[in-house]
This record gives structure tokens, sequence and C-alpha cells, in this order.
């Protein structure tokens, strides 16, 4: 069998999966973010696939295929093209027409469903399919985790009415629960923003582990948990004037921009800073209308004269906080993103990094104060003057907190010491292996994916989406699995569910003994791996440590001829003697008592 084992640490693994999966013979690299399965990786990967099939079918979700390879015109219709940006793969084939390989496929499969479905009594519907992605990721690491091309399982479901949805989303939602435990995860649902695919509701499926990318932020006692994007924090309490403040007072502070500058000259700290932002409406918003109506027009050409205007905010958090830009993005009502220098210019009538609260109201289209802002007692913030700053300014003194275009809302992350509904907010790092959208009708609007209603009337159908990062399952496993000497895997996907390891290959009962077993456990459905091969033992429990085969029977020429032969569980030191003839059944009961454990 072909599993070539390594001992080096790869010089680019700085996960204790990516570092395994190598040294343990699962995959090699070919190029950046992309791997070739080699055959133990690829029969963990299959094992992953038939869990997530067989409760996706159990859901009443119906399995297809759909093209990698799709026309970049489909992508254009839902402005996805902009949206996904660098990170889409596009390819011109020979007649000059622009392609994409899929990174999703809400728009081949609403594309799909809006040519054959005509009546609500054809509903609720949700397809899937299991098949490569790829996302020319701007940081490709991590191995399985965060690579190029990758297998996903994505679901969409078509429904009726709002109430169809939510049953549809329960159902993937319980799937996903299922899938999960059965394939040995421990797991966090956390409620996440719906972000860029536009939508309703969200929640992702994190596996908490010190190597994720994700932040996940929850209470204690469990009744809140969601991802850092999305994590609501309470007010800050206001706080009191030590003494009664005088008033504003200008500052020359010359080429000193920054906050650290700013609070190293003033002798002042972040916190007592006021972070003035300008954001305005995002660029990429604007390529987007212009596409969809391009599309609109049959890809004539076509004069736009109705732009997207664009607006200007005004962002205000203290000077230790940053700016939320997806609570950003709802509190605005739109994507916004920070305003390219000459726009800050003009709004300030200063060079960038002197912006403050101050007379600005007017000049923008909206201002938007985070609480703690509103908060602050008293704080030192730009004078919207090159190389000024002004001290003592006096939140609702001195600009206002409340007015026609001032919002006060959370626009920040949480971060250590905030709370949420009065209960202090935890953080851990968490993998995100899957995710669950209700997208409501942005994708079947654009794509004319219509129905009839028992009135007559025609309706878009009511969308959900739903992914699972197949690769990444196997990759969060073995990070919540292993110990120095490697992987230690749960025996659902576990390559291999036994190993029977011969010590003494050249000892011909010893190697009848380790075949014997073999094969009655093969009769018996067991997924066994012999290792016959003729080397030392050492060798081979250094490899069978390394492969981390969740049962190894070993056959040792002392305790065959005692009759026996030992048993050990990966994740366990102590291995027991069992006689010969009992071997199998032993077996057998260990096999059957691990996999009770992972039944969902
Ligand atoms: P991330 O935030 O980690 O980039 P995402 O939220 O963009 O992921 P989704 O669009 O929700 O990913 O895709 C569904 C699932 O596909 C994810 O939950 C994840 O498990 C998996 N996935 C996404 N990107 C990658 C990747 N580059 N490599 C491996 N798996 C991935
Ligand atoms: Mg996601």
């Amino acid at each position: 069998m072909f599993i070539p084992t390594v001992k080096e640490i790869p010089a680019d693994a700085e996960t204790a999966s990516h570092k395994l999966m190598i040294r343990a013979g699962l995959i090699r690299k070919v190029a950046s973010g992309t791997y070739t399965y080699l055959p133990l990786g690829w029969r963990s990967l299959l094992k992953v696939i038939a869990i997530v099939r067989e409760e996706m079918n159990k859901s009443g979700a119906q399995e297809i295929l759909v093209p990698s390879m799709q026309p970049k015109e489909l992508w254009d219709r839902t402005g996805r093209s902009t949206d996904y940006g660098p990170t889409m793969f596009c390819l011109e084939d020979r007649h000059g027409r622009m392609n994409v390989l899929g990174p999703t496929a809400e728009e081949v499969f609403t594309t799909l469903v809006a040519g054959e479905i005509k009546s609500y009594k054809q509903l609720p519907i949700n397809l899937y399919q299991i098949s490569p992605k790829f996302r020319d990721e701007f940081r490709p690491r991590f191995g399985a985790i965060r690579s190029r091309e990758f297998i996903m399982k994505d679901a969409y479901s078509f429904d009726a009415d709002p109430v169809g949805l939510d049953k549809s989303y329960k159902a993937m939602y319980d799937a996903y629960c299922r899938i999960f435990k059965r394939c040995g995860l421990e797991y966090v649902i956390v409620e996440a923003e719906s972000g860029e695919m536009g939508g309703s509701g969200s929640h992702q499926f994190t596996v908490p582990c010190e190597s994720g990318e994700d932040t996940i932020v929850y209470t204690e006692d469990g009744s809140y948990a969601a991802n850092l994007e999305r994590a609501d924090v309470d007010p800050l309490p206001k706080e009191k004037a030590t003494a009664k403040i005088p008033p504003m007072e200008e500052v020359h502070t010359p080429n000193i921009g920054s906050i650290e500058a700013v609070c190293t000259f003033l002798k002042t700290r972040p916190k007592d800073m006021i972070k003035t932002l300008i954001y305005s409406t995002s660029r990429t918003d604007i390529v987007k209308e212009i596409h969809a109506e391009k599309a609109k027009h049959d890809g004539r050409r076509h004069i736009i004269s109705k732009l997207h205007p664009e607006r200007d905010y005004a962002i205000l958090v203290r000077g230790d906080h940053d700016v939320n830009e997806e609570k950003l993005r709802i509190v605005a009502g739109e994507s916004v993103e920070l305003a390219e220098p000459e726009e800050i210019r003009f709004v300030t009538s200063a060079e960038v990094g002197f912006a403050g609260p101050i007379n600005l109201a007017e000049k923008i289209d909206k201002m938007i104060i985070d609480h703690a802002v509103a908060a602050m007692a008293v704080g030192v913030t730009g004078a919207n003057k090159t190389d000024y700053h002004i001290k003592n300014v006096v939140p609702g003194r001195d600009f206002p907190l409340e007015g026609d275009n001032v919002i006060i809302e959370d626009i920040r992350y949480a971060l250590e010491g905030d709370k949420h509904n009065g209960k202090k907010l935890l953080f851990k790092k968490g993998i995100e292996v899957g995710q669950v959208f209700k997208l409501g009708t942005k994708y079947s609007k654009k794509l004319g994916a219509k129905f009839l209603r028992p009135d007559g009337r025609e309706a878009p159908c009511l969308m959900g989406c739903y992914g699972i990062g197949i690769n990444r399952i196997l990759a969060s496993a073995i990070e919540l699995g292993n110990d120095d000497n490697g992987i230690i895997w749960p025996i659902s996907v576990a390559p291999f569910e036994v190993l029977v390891t011969s010590v003494n290959q050249d000892d011909e009962k010893v190697a009848q003994v380790a075949e014997d077993i073999y094969k009655q456990l093969l009769d018996n459905g067991v997924d066994v791996l012999l290792d016959d091969r003729v080397l030392r033992g050492g060798v081979k429990f250094k490899d069978a440590d390394l492969i981390g085969i969740p049962i190894r029977v070993t056959v040792g020429k002392k305790s065959v001829a005692e009759g026996n032969v030992e048993i050990k569980l990966r994740c366990e030191s102590q291995s027991q003697k069992v006689p010969i003839e009992k071997a199998t059944d032993k077996t057998i009961e260990m096999v059957n008592s691990l996999k009770e454990q992972l039944k969902a």
C-alpha cells in the first residue's frame, strides 16, 4: 500500500493538521493551496463524504452535479463577479467567452430552478452537490484548512413562503448537527453575518481550536455565541466627568496624525481619543450596479445615466476600538469602505489623520457614532485642520449626539471586558466547518426563479444556501485529535478502523496469526489494514501511531507463544492481552463501541 510517511516536518506547515497530513502520507502539495490526496487521505475524505451524503439524503435534499466551470455572465447578473473580485478564478475559452471556476454555485442552481419550477405545487425543493470549489485565496495556508481547490457540499433550498424557508433552514441546521457529531467533531454553533451572500440570517458551525482563523465570542452560560463579525456588545455606562470640563482647546500637533503618536505627544491614552473615519459608498457596489444594468440590457452598449450616488459617512469610535465594517454596513444600509484620501481632504478640509466630529455633521450624509464614544465624558479629537487636534471635547456639547443624520449604534468589534445582555463575553479561536444562510430573494429575483402562487400571482422563490467544507472536516478532526506521535482519528473518518501489526513478520506462526485475524475482520465487514512489512517493530509502531488508526491489534512472537495478541486503542497507552481465538470478536466489539459513541 502507498503510505509514504515522513519524519521531517514540512517547512511551510504551521498547524498540527497540516504537518500531520503530510507526515502521515495523507496529502502531498502540488502548488500553493492545491493538494493531491493519497490513499489514506482520500479514504478519509470519502468517509466524510459518505456521512454528509447520508445525512443530506435523510433530510430530504436531492443530490445533483453542476459544472465547476460556469459562464461568467451568470455571475455578472447577480453582481457576484465583483463581490468575489480576485478570489474568483476566471478563464477565457477559445471563443473569447469568459468562464469562472465556481467558488460556490448559487447562480447555476437558481438558474436551473428558474427554468424548471413553475408552480408552488413543485415546492419546496432542496438540491445539493458535493464537488470541487475554487477560490484564489489571498493567503492559502494551513494545508486543507485554507486551500485554493477544495471539496464542498453545497445545498440550495427553494420555498414558497417564509414558514417554508424556516423549515428548510431548520432541516439543514439539524442535519449539520448530526454530520459533525458523526464525524467526531466538537463544535459550537454561532450566529453569523450573512455578509456578501445577502440575506437575513446565518449560523456558522465552528470547531474550537487554537489554530482557527475565526473568533468565537460567547457567554459562559452558553446563552449567546456569535462570531466576531456579528457579536453585539452592550453600550458602556456613561462616564462621569471628575471636574468641570473647560471649553475646547486647539493644540498644534505637527505631522502627528496616528492615534499612538497623538497619545505620546499629548500624554493621553487611546481610550480618551475620539477616532473619526470617513467612509463612503463602496466603489465595488457602484461597479456592480453598472454590471446589473448592463445585464438587464442584454449586454448591449447602454449609457447608464442613473448611477449610484456616492454618500459620505463620518464614523466615530474610541481610539482603542476598531470599526466592525459588517456592523457598519448594516447600520449604513449599504456597503461602505474607507474613503479615498482625496475625498477625506475634501470633506474635512485637512490632511488624512486630522478628521474630527466638530462641525462635521453638516458636511456629510450621515454621522454614525459608536455607543462607547457617546458614553465618553471628554476626549481628544482631530480638528479638521492639518496638524491640529482639539482637547476637552465633550460629546453632546461640542458635537451632536442626536439629529436627523446622527446615529448612535454598536459599530465596533467586541473586546475583552465587554458584555452582552449583562453577561461577560469570552473569546476563543475556531475553524469554520460549515455555514447555513437564509438568502431570501436576492438570487431568485435577479435570475428569475419565480413560481405561481395558489392565488395565481407570480412570486420569487425564497432561498437558503448551506455549505460544508469536506477537507476542513478532516483537518479539524486532526486538530482536535493528535499527540506528539501523530493523529488520533475518530473511528468514523479514520482511513481504516483497525490496524493489524505483525511485529515479527519473518516468524511463520506470527505472520499466520496476523493474516488470519486480518481476514476474519475483513469477512466481518471491518475496515482493516494489515502491516505485514518485514521491518523492526519500533518502525512499525511509529508509523502506526503517526497514521492514527483507532484500534491496533499487535501480533508478536512472545505473546503468540503464550496464545495471546495485544489490542490497544490509539487514544490510550495501555494495551490488553486477548487470547488469539477471541481476538476477532473482541476487536469487533471495540469497533462497535467506538462507533456507538459517535452516533448522532
Ligand atoms: P472563510 O471565511 O473561512 O474564508 P467562507 O465563509 O468564505 O470561509 P463559505 O462560502 O461559507 O466559506 O463556504 C462553505 C464552507 O466551505 C466553509 O464553511 C468552509 O468549511 C469551506 N471553505 C471555504 N473556503 C475554504 C478554503 N479556502 N479551503 C477549504 N475549505 C474552505
Ligand atoms: Mg462561511
